[in-house]
């Protein structure tokens, strides 16, 4: 928790759950990133948090942004993002989305399979357009394989074909998934993409960029090595393959930016030692799977919480969300202990939690609020 977050917390005591998050930290993080790859571009993935106070600072930083959606590149813009400075990530783009982002003047498209070729050719023509290549998702504990991603084979086509139907086959790209955990999985997939570059280069295609997406990860519950390893891997691979004749480099961080810049302060609702014969307490907050914690689906994301009696004797714990689905649990195997004097109106603070959790939070499910949110 950074100061200002406790000095806002203790002032005013805000109704829960709520996200409370501190922007110097997110340009701390920018900074760290750039620190660690400074021949790349960093493309910010707006989606892990588009609150305008985040994309303010972050244009003021000279930020790049990669943009799911057309209300996300409009976010950009009217955070004063300049629109060459948009790329327009998700290979899954409704027409009239590309028509709108193409004449709001973004310029640089994702595509993974020939029919989004052709719709960006007929609607976005003359359009910087990159290849999603699909590689291994192995380290990652957000795994985003599999929906996405061309083959190497199918990129290779493709890529000629951009340059056919007048678009500029600009560069090729991959994810390695979400909260990764290895910097292997950038050298590996940095190998198998960089092999097609080279490919499509001596074939004549006029190829600059090299987009190595997301998944920089964020300290949760367990420990996760430092952004410069990440860094040095990176630059070593990219070396290895392509030596002193580099091309643009991208990356499009979004969880190492916001994550540990914010935190939510909740509620303890309930808590309930539900067997007897079982030392387990089920402990029920306010905010839950559909409050915005929705990647502990799977127990993906474990996340820090501190209460009032940290420090004191501590028990087993399952927790749990405030509404009636059945589905509303976060943590039931992930081995949770938490102080045996927890009860219900105990403040407690999820940390890390400024990324993928106020976009995930649903509008009306039992009634409940979506969550608020605060930008210090
Ligand atoms: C979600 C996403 C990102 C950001 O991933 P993080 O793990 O939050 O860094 C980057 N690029 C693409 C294409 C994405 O879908």
């Amino acid at each position: 928790m950074t100061p200002k977050i406790a000095r806002f917390l203790a002032q005013h005591q805000p109704a829960t759950p709520c996200l409370v998050l501190d922007v110097d930290r997110v340009e701390d993080n920018f900074r760290t990133l750039r620190d660690a790859l400074p021949l790349a571009r960093i493309y910010y993935a707006v989606k892990a948090n588009p609150a305008p106070q985040v994309l303010e600072r972050l244009v003021g930083l000279s930020s790049y942004f990669d943009a799911a959606s057309i209300e996300e590149v409009e976010f950009c813009l009217d955070a004063g993002a300049a629109p060459e400075r948009i790329s327009f990530g998700n290979t899954i783009k409704k027409v009239s989305a590309i028509r709108r982002a193409h004449a709001a003047g973004v310029t640089m498209f994702a595509f993974d399979c020939r029919e989004e070729l052709w719709k960006l050719a007929e609607h976005a023509p003359g359009a910087r357009v990159y290849c999603r290549i699909l590689v291994e998702n192995e380290g990652a504990d957000w795994p985003l394989s599999r929906k996405f991603g061309a083959t190497i084979e199918g990129a290779r086509e493709l890529m000629v074909e951009a340059g056919e139907r007048g678009l500029d086959p600009y560069g090729l790209s991959f994810h390695v998934g979400s909260q990764q955990t290895t910097t292997r999985a950038y050298e590996a997939a940095i190998g198998k993409v960089a092999m097609l570059f080279t490919d499509l280069t001596e074939a004549g295609i006029n190829l600059r960029m090299m987009n190595m997406g997301g998944g920089f990860p964020t300290r949760y519950r367990d420990d996760v090595p430092e952004i410069d390893r990440f860094g040095n891997a990176i630059m070593m691979a990219m070396t290895e393959h392509f030596g002193n004749n580099l091309p643009e480099m991208v990356v499009e961080p979004g969880r190492f930016i916001v994550g540990d810049a914010g935190l939510v302060q909740a509620e303890v609702v309930l808590v309930s030692q539900r067997n007897r014969n079982n030392p387990l307490r089920w402990v029920y907050l306010d905010i839950g799977r559909f409050g915005g914690l929705a990647e502990t689906e799977g127990e993906s994301i474990k996340y820090r919480i501190t209460t009032p009696h940290d420090g004191r004797k501590m028990g087993p714990v399952a927790i749990a969300g405030p509404t009636c689905d059945g589905a509303d649990i976060m943590y039931e195997k992930s081995n949770y202990h938490l102080p045996l004097a927890l009860t219900s109106g105990d403040r407690v603070e999820l940390l890390s939690t400024g990324a993928y959790v106020t976009t995930y939070a649903s509008t009306r499910f039992n009634g409940f609020a979506p969550l608020a949110e605060y930008y210090l």
